[in-house]
């Protein structure tokens, strides 16, 4: 068993912003981070609202960055994978799949949120086979070929337009005409010759045997259904939070998954804190993260110098 000050679950930007936090205060702090610590950044392209970066910066270089400081102050990163927190007071218990065990005075709960699919018939047999929820990882295999890409966020758009640089069409399908993707970005997908847009319309069927060939799309206001070609769909239809390994813990969860936090990240656990995507209902953006994350290193902190 491990014995440590603060247990981070989670390695993306809220875990190594609330490791830096409490490692400066003197907590001796771990951050179990999963087989590839980094979390969603780590599939993100250039990032240029990310406040201290003149240029755009690679999420990948971000993320990098962030884990080398907390390593270079002093915290530990474990690649371990936790699936049960219990206790209801400190000193809290932590399990981690391979069968490690961790003791902390105090935990912040970090593990972020992953891709959301669509649920439409086809999507889930042909996912690897041509569905894909990460242009970055995957859109250098569909080099000089069609591509459909699902979504009106920001996530949407970016990855239509890292596509059309590789790919001959892009057709960016959303539901409706009104987008959230920032003004920025629309504008340059409009102004993008290789992307087209196909609004007011959804995936009905992925079509494909053994591998991707084409989309039926219905348009949402007059049913009309039309069928297109393609070798590559990816989804990008927002998130969903990755707190499903807490449903036996006593961690509060509101109805969507997201841990339920006070202004100082605190849970309904006293010595628990949350921070980043696992609780954030509507503004998940990498320095949103980075802040709470703050606030929960912080706050753990506090709680931790009281009680050790
Ligand atoms: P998002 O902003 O939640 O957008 C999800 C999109 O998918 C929405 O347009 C939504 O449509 C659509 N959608 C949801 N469920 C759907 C379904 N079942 N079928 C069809 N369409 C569906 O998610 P995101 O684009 O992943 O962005 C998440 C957060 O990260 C945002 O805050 C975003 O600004 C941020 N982000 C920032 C950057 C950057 O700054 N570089 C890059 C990527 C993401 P409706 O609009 O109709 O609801």
């Amino acid at each position: 068993m491990k014995k440590t000050d603060l247990l981070i679950i989670g390695a993306g930007p809220a875990g190594c912003s609330a490791a830096i936090y409490a490692v400066r205060a003197g907590l001796k702090t771990i951050i179990a981070g999963g087989a590839m610590p980094g979390g969603q950044l780590l599939q993100t392209n250039d990032i240029e609202n990310y406040a201290g970066f003149v240029n755009p910066v690679g999420g990948y270089e971000l993320m990098d960055n962030m884990l080398k400081q907390c390593k270079r102050l002093g915290v530990e990163i474990t690649t371990d994978q936790i699936v049960k927190l219990s206790g209801t007071k400190t000193p809290f218990t932590a399990t981690a799949a391979g069968g490690e065990t961790y003791e902390a005075t105090a935990v912040v709960i970090a593990t972020g949120a992953s891709a959301r699919w669509l649920g439409a018939p086809g999507e889930d047999k042909l996912r690897g086979h041509g569905v894909s929820a990460c242009a970055t990882c995957d859109g250098f295999f569909f080099k000089g070929k069609n591509v459909v890409v699902v979504g009106g966020g920001n996530t949407a758009f970016e990855d239509a337009l890292f596509l059309s640089k590789i790919c001959p069409s892009v057709t960016l399908v959303h539901r409706r005409e009104g987008f959230r993707a920032d003004a920025v970005t629309v504008e340059k997908v409009k102004n993008t010759p290789n992307i087209k847009m196909k609004l007011n319309c959804v995936v009905d069927e992925v079509l494909g045997d053994g591998k991707v060939t084409g989309a039926r799309l219905k348009n949402v206001q007059t049913g009309a259904i039309e069928e297109i070609a393609c070798d590559g769909i990816f989804v990008a239809v927002g998130a969903v939070p990755q707190t499903g390994w807490l449903k036996d813990s006593p961690v509060e969860l509101d109805g969507a998954g997201l841990v339920k936090v006070n202004y100082k990240q605190a849970t309904n656990i006293d010595g628990i804190f949350a921070a980043g995507d696992c609780t954030e209902p509507e503004f998940r953006q990498a320095s949103i993260a980075a802040g709470t994350g703050a606030k929960a290193g912080i706050s753990a902190a506090a709680f931790v110098n009281l009680h050790k």
